[in-house]
C-alpha cells in the first residue's frame, strides 16, 4: 500500500492531538515521567523514557526548539576542543555520540563538514603544526570510537590551489595552504528536536507544546495551556527539568552563569558559495576560532562569540554590536573583499545553559560544558548543562537517576540503537524518490511530504509542501512555528515578511487556525 501525503508513523504532531491528549491529562491517572522544557535535553529524555515503557508526558511552554536548541552552530561535535583542554572524559563522549548521531540516529539530518583553516606567511609553518596536532588528535578519537574514513575522512595539509577551489572568497597574497578537517554539521539544530520529540511521540509520548509548567515538586507538575489559560494538576512518580538557562526559575536550587554567543547571517554568494567552514583564529588566542557555516536557504552563518550574561534571561536573546564586530573583523582578516555590516541580513544569539563552579569568576569560555543531574528538595531531577551533540547520553544517564530514585519500573534504555523517525542509512539517501531538498529536511518521509497538494511557496524556495508539512505532521501552532523552527525564513526578516501569506495559506490547507 502506498500512503499518499501523511507519515506512516504514530510520530505525528498537530493541533488535534494536542488538544485531545490535554483532555486525556487533565482527568487522568498519574504518569510515570513528566518532562518539562521541549529542547534538546527535553525531548531527548522524553524519547530515553517512553522507549522503557515509560508513561511519559513532554510540555514546552513555546514551540519545540525555542530556547537555546535553536541558536546553536548546529555543529555535531567531536569533542576536540575538549581534548586540547585535557577533558578526555567530555571529548570521548562527544566523539561518540557524534558517531551515533551521524551512523546510526540521524544520517538523514547529518552530514560531514570540512572545516578549511588557511595558513599565511609568515608562521604557516608553526600554525600548521599546531593545528595538524589538534586535527591529528581529534581524528584518533574519531578512529578509537569506529566512526569509518567512508563517513569523516582524516584531516591534512592542503595546497593553494585546493584552498581557493573550497573558499575562493580568501585572500591570496601571503597565501600558503590549509589545514583540513572533518566533523558533523546538522541541516538545522530545530530540526533536531522536532525529529527526536516527534520519534518520542511515536513510542507514545504526549507532546505538548504551549503547555507551561507554572509550579512543579517531585510528584505533582501545574500545567498551565497557554491557548486557554487553563491549569491542572499533573501527578507524576518522577518530575524532571530540562528547561536549560531557565532551570532556576523553577528550581532555585540550580545555579548556572549563562554565557551569551552570537552569530550572523550572510548570502553564502557573498563567501563564494563555499560549502566548507573556512575556519579562523581569534586574533590574540590559541584555542579560539571564529568559522563559517554553510547552511539552508543559500545563506552562510558566521560564529561565535564566548561573553558572560548575567541578568533577567529573555525569551530570545540578541547580539550586541561588539560581537558583530568582533565576528566580521575575525574573518575578514583572510578575506580578500572583508565583509561589512551591510552585508549582515540578520543575526542571532543564544545563551548556554553553563553550570558554575568554585572558581566561577573568571571567562565563560573556561567553564564547564559537562552536564549534571540535581535533585533539589522539592524532589524535582534537573537535567542541565552539555550540548546538543551530547543530548542522548545526557537523557540516558537523566532517565537512569529517574528510574533508580524513584524505583519505576523500566528497561535499559535503547536509544543508542534506535533511529530517529524519516532516518535512513547514508549511503541509500539518494535511493529516496522524492526531490534532494526535501531528502535533507525529512529523510524517508521525503515522498509523503513532497505529495502533499501544491500552493504558493515562500521565500528562498521553500514549499507549500514543507510548510504543509509543517502543520500536519511537525506540530507547527503558529505562523511563527513554521518560519522560526520548521524552516529558518524568520532569521531574515525580509524572508519572513516575503513568507507570511504562504505560511497562512499552509494552515488553511491543513484546516488548521494558527493561534
Ligand atoms: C551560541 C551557541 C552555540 C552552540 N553550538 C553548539 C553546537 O554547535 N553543537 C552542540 O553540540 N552544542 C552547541 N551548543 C550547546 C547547545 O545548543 C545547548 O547545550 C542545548 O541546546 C541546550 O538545550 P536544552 O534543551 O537544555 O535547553 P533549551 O533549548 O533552552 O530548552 C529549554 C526549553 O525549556 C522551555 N521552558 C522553560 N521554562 C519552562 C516552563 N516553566 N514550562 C515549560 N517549558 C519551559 C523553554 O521554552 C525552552 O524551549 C551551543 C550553544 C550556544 C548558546
Amino acid at each position: 500500500m502506498r500512503v499518499v501525503g501523511r507519515t506512516p508513523f504514530a510520530s505525528t504532531l498537530n493541533a488535534a492531538r494536542r488538544s485531545a491528549e490535554l483532555r486525556r491529562l487533565a482527568d487522568g491517572p498519574r504518569v510515570d515521567v513528566v518532562v518539562i522544557g521541549g529542547g534538546i535535553t527535553g525531548a531527548g529524555l522524553a524519547l530515553d523514557a517512553a522507549t522503557r515503557g515509560l508513561r511519559t508526558v513532554l510540555v514546552e511552554r513555546h514551540d519545540l526548539a525555542h530556547g537555546t536548541s535553536r541558536w546553536s552552530s548546529k555543529l555535531v561535535h567531536g569533542g576536540l576542543r575538549y581534548l586540547a583542554s585535557g577533558q578526555l572524559g567530555i571529548a570521548h563522549e562527544s566523539a561518540a555520540e557524534r558517531h551515533l548521531l551521524l551512523t546510526r540516529i540521524a544520517p538523514h539530518l547529518t552530514r560531514p563538514l570540512a572545516q578549511v583553516l588557511p595558513l599565511y606567511a609568515p608562521g604557516h609553518l608553526s600554525q600548521g603544526a599546531f593545528i595538524g596536532m589538534g586535527y591529528g588528535l581529534g581524528d584518533g578519537l574519531r578512529r578509537f570510537v569506529g566512526t569509518p574514513d567512508a563517513v569523516l575522512r582524516s584531516p591534512g595539509p592542503i595546497g593553494v590551489a585546493a584552498t581557493l577551489g573550497l573558499v575562493p572568497a580568501v585572500r591570496r597574497d601571503g597565501l600558503r595552504g590549509a589545514m583540513r578537517g572533518w566533523d558533523g554539521q546538522l541541516i538545522d539544530d530545530s530540526r533536531l528536536v522536532i525529529g527526536v520529540a516527534r520519534t518520542a511521540a511515536g513510542h507514545g509520548a504526549s507532546v505538548l507544546t504551549r503547555v507551561a509548567a507554572v509550579a512543579a515538586s517531585g510528584d505533582r507538575v501545574r500545567l498551565r495551556d497557554e491557548l486557554t489559560g487553563e491549569q491542572f494538576d499533573l501527578e507524576a512518580r518522577a518530575v524532571v527539568n530540562a528547561t536549560g538557562v531557565w532551570a532556576g526559575e523553577l528550581d532555585p536550587d540550580v545555579r548556572l552563569r549563562p554565557s551569551r554567543g552570537t552569530h550572523l547571517v550572510v548570502e553564502s554568494a557573498r563567501l563564494g558559495g563555499s560549502d566548507v567552514s573556512l575556519t579562523v583564529p581569534v586574533a590574540g588566542s590559541r584555542s579560539r576560532f571564529v568559522f563559517t557555516l554553510p547552511a539552508q536557504h543559500g545563506r552562510t552563518y558566521i560564529g561565535l562569540t564566548d561573553v558572560p550574561a548575567d541578568g533577567p534571561i529573555p525569551d530570545v536573546p540578541r547580539a550586541t554590536d561588539p560581537e558583530i564586530d568582533l565576528l566580521l573583523d575575525t574573518v575578514g582578516s583572510v578575506l580578500a573583499e572583508p565583509l561589512t555590516r551591510d552585508d549582515v541580513v540578520g543575526t542571532y544569539a543564544g545563551l548556554r545553559p553553563l553550570l558554575t563552579s568554585a572558581h566561577d569568576d573568571g571567562e565563560t569560555s573556561d567553564l564547564s560544558r559537562r552536564h549534571a543531574i540535581i535533585e533539589s528538595s522539592s524532589g524535582v531531577l534537573t537535567v542541565v548543562g552539555g550540548k546538543l551533540t551530547t543530548y542522548r547520553r545526557m537523557a540516558e544517564d537523566g532517565i537512569d537517576e529517574a528510574i533508580r530514585r524513584r524505583l519505576l519500573p523500566a528497561r535499559p534504555s535503547v536509544t543508542r540503537t534506535l533511529a530517529l523517525v524519516g532516518a535512513w542509512p547514508r549511503a541509500r539517501l539518494g535511493e529516496i524518490a522524492a526531490p534532494g531538498r526535501f531528502v535533507r529536511r525529512f529523510g524517508a518521509e521525503a515522498p509523503f511530504a513532497a505529495s502533499l497538494p501544491d500552493g504558493p511557496g515562500a521565500a528562498r524556495g521553500v514549499t507549500a509542501q514543507e510548510l504543509q508539512w509543517g502543520v500536519a505532521v511537525e506540530g507547527a501552532l503558529t505562523i511563527d512555528d513554521l518560519l522560526d523552527r520548521r524552516t529558518r525564513l524568520g532569521l531574515v526578516a525580509a524572508d519572513r515578511d516575503e513568507s507570511m501569506d504562504a505560511a497562512a495559506a499552509a494552515f488553511a490547507r491543513a484546516g488548521v487556525d494558527p493561534a
